[in-house]
């Protein structure tokens, strides 16, 4: 047993009694209504996933399949500056819960088999109070801004996030993030920001992210860290020095990261950010429009260089079912097969999908990558959505790192390449992130706290979803418990939906 803390394994008896914890011991005497025998197995708290996008789904699919086949108790969602809640009820096109009250009700009563704590997202915050288009905010709306962000924090959001690489929360300026953030400090809640830039530009990316946290004195959480783009490998450590000197100076910097060289994003963010203000139909017809459209495509064939070419380009979902056979498709290669120019092929599946195409970015370093899920400071957050190998939740031709982060780290680089010990990583996945947005009774196997447990085979476990073919649950997750209700045993769902929303506390 791991208790989630980075201790050792210890071997121990696990009792729970409702939705708790009610021993642990060496033997506990007697018998109990469902018993698993977990001898040679792992058991640890459930994997908290620190930054997810799995609510997508979950009103569609409340099963959450890909998750709970990962050993997924928790999803950490509203990341990227974007939220299902802002505190305040948006325009037709975007109906859903305004307060994060109602978004908790709302996620009780749908029971998913995961729990579910989210961040209030900043470019959501903006889009009801500014809009679409790119301008600064004026005092009047930073304060109503703020206080949205204050009110979600009152009634349990566990962090704010910002998308700066999205619009329009990337119209956000340094100042603006400051204000919004301010909100954080008192209750030490993080600051979880996709930043502004993730490759040229990362380190001033790093520092406007380190200078956000300082001005309002909140954590700091990095999304995702990366080092995007073979030229821009060499500044991992440089990130790491100024994450450290941050550090130093008394601020409190983490970050987490999916264990993949790929990352997903929609394919408008190949586009310059100045290209896509105002919204998609301002964007499409900003690519037809004689005084830009040469800058537009020349920023574009720049980005897409930079991460080594459209064949690093992989189309992971499209709107349009006329589109289907893009799914999957590196765009280098399928745009000769039909004959096309890349960036002609690309700009006429935006135009057919209203601009909702997602894409699949291979860019990344093996070696940063290792080195960044092995730093003490990281932690494992799949990015990911929420699938099924059938029904609904089977969509599109997604990264993989929606059905195997999990597993994936603890069969690679826990027992391959032996970069972090499985405590080191289970304690990633467990109580690390609980404390970061403060999940004080989860995320740890103790007396008393929720009975969110994982069991598995950690001589087998192993991830199988790939990029050509994602729609694969892992092997080796053997039990998982949710609330004290059995979800995942010896490859069988259990039909109890034990899922619950999570407010920081
Ligand atoms: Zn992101």
């Amino acid at each position: 047993m791991y208790d989630g803390t980075g201790a050792p394994g210890i071997e121990a008896d696990v009792a729970v009694t409702g939705a708790r914890i009610a021993r642990i011991a060496r033997n506990i005497a007697g018998r109990a209504t469902e018993e698993v025998d977990a001898r040679g197995m792992a058991l640890a708290p459930g994997f908290i996933d620190i930054h997810s996008h799995g609510d997508g789904s979950l009103d569609a699919d409340p099963r959450a399949e890909s998750l709970v086949r990962q050993g997924i108790t928790t999803i950490v969602v509203g990341q990227d500056g974007s939220s299902r809640a802002t505190g305040e009820a948006r325009g037709g096109d975007e109906p859903g819960p305004a307060s994060f009250t109602e978004l908790f009700k709302s996620i009780d009563e749908l029971r998913p088999a995961v729990n579910v704590a989210s961040m209030i997202g900043l470019g959501s915050v903006r889009s009801t109070v500014v809009g679409a288009n790119n301008r600064p905010a004026t005092s009047a709306e930073i304060a109503r801004m703020a206080s949205l962000v204050e009110r979600a924090l009152n009634e349990g959001a566990c962090g704010a996030s910002s998308g700066l690489e999205y619009t329009p929360g990337g119209f956000a300026s340094q100042d603006e993030l400051i204000a919004l953030c301010k909100p954080l400090a008192a209750r030490r809640l993080p600051y979880a920001t996709h930043m502004r830039n993730e490759d040229d530009r990362l380190l001033d990316s790093i520092d406007e992210s380190i200078a956000v946290a300082r001005g309002a004195r909140c954590p700091l959480q990095i999304s995702h860290l990366k080092t995007q783009g073979p030229r821009n490998w060499s500044k991992l450590d440089t990130v790491f020095a100024r994450i450290d000197a941050a550090r130093k100076e008394g601020l409190d910097v983490a970050f987490d990261r999916y264990p993949y060289i790929a990352y997903q994003t929609g394919l408008t963010n190949l586009f310059p950010i100045w290209s896509r203000d105002g919204g998609t139909p301002a964007f499409l017809a900003r690519l037809d429009s004689a005084g830009v459209s040469d800058r537009i495509k020349a920023e574009t064939l720049a980005k897409v260089e930079l991460i080594g070419g459209w064949d690093n380009v992989q189309v992971s979902g499209v709107r349009s079912d006329e589109d289907r056979g893009v799914e999957g498709q590196r765009l280098g290669r399928y745009a000769q097969s039909v004959s096309r120019d890349p960036y002609e092929l690309t700009v006429a599946l935006l135009k057919r999908n209203r601009g909702s195409v997602n894409m699949v970015g291979f860019a990344m370093s093996e070696a940063n990558l290792e080195r960044i899920l092995a730093h003490p400071l990281g932690m494992v957050c799949s990015d990911g959505g929420s699938f099924a190998i059938e029904g609904t939740a089977r969509r599109g031709h997604p990264h993989p790192r929606g059905l195997g982060t999990f597993p994936r780290v603890l069969a690679k680089y826990v027992r391959e390449r032996k970069a972090l010990t499985l405590a080191q990583a289970i304690n990633k996945m467990s109580a690390l992130p609980a404390s970061r947005v403060h999940l004080r009774d989860r995320g740890r196997l103790v007396e008393g706290l929720a009975a969110d447990v994982v069991v598995f085979d950690p001589a087998r476990v192993t991830d199988r979803a790939t990029f050509d073919e994602p729609f694969q649950y892992p092997d080796g997750i053997a039990v998982v418990v949710l609330n004290g209700a059995i979800q995942l045993r010896e490859g069988q769902r259990s039909d109890r939906r034990a899922g619950r929303s999570l407010r920081a506390n």
